[in-house]
């Protein structure tokens, strides 16, 4: 574990937490995971989208596969593509985040920024066809950190699951 504070470091999506960072301006706070593990860690909360500074409440956006085989995004409500904007943000703040040096990440599921390997992904040869895949946050903090353990929201849904966790950082 790292040496800061006597407690855990999570690196968490804020919404998860109760902040309403959602795109529809709603937080979508997980129960387990504030009643299993608040007391026990330090949050260190992250929302890519409204830190990155598309406002919220915001209009959805989707992951996509471009032709060319590249990741990007795209807000079907008007075709623009928010992936510079985000991407530059996560240059800039990834480096802090993880000098932090967190023990472990929790991420939203199925977000195209957060989710972890829990986005449909959409195809852009193949029209309407969806694969699954990361947003765009979580995979560049995969890349950043191989040795973080991340998990998704799901991996942490009962209280046994949240125990685990907490077990598994004091082995660390
Ligand atoms: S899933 Fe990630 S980007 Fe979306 S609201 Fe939650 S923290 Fe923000």
């Amino acid at each position: 574990m790292a040496s800061h504070a006597e407690k855990p470091l999570i690196l968490i999506s804020s919404c998860l937490l109760g902040m309403a960072t959602r795109y529809d301006g709603r937080s979508k706070p997980s129960p387990v995971i504030l009643s299993e593990l608040g007391s026990y860690v330090s949050w260190l909360p992250v929302c890519p989208e409204a830190d990155s500074g598309m406002g919220t409440p915001r209009p959805p956006m989707r992951v996509i596969r471009q032709v060319d085989g590249s990741i990007g995004l795209v807000r079907p409500a008007d075709g623009f593509d928010p992936a510079p904007m985000l991407r530059a943000w996560i240059e800039r703040t990834l480096p802090a985040l993880l000098s932090r040096r967190p023990d472990a990440a929790i991420l939203k599921a199925r977000s195209p920024s957060c989710g972890l390997r829990t986005v449909a992904v959409l195809d852009a040869k193949r029209p309407g066809a969806t694969f699954p895949g990361d947003g765009l946050f979580a995979a560049a903090l995969r890349q950043a950190a191989p040795e973080l353990p991340i998990f998704d929201e799901n991996d942490l849904a009962t209280p046994e699951q949240c125990q685990q966790f907490l077990q598994q950082l004091t082995q660390r």
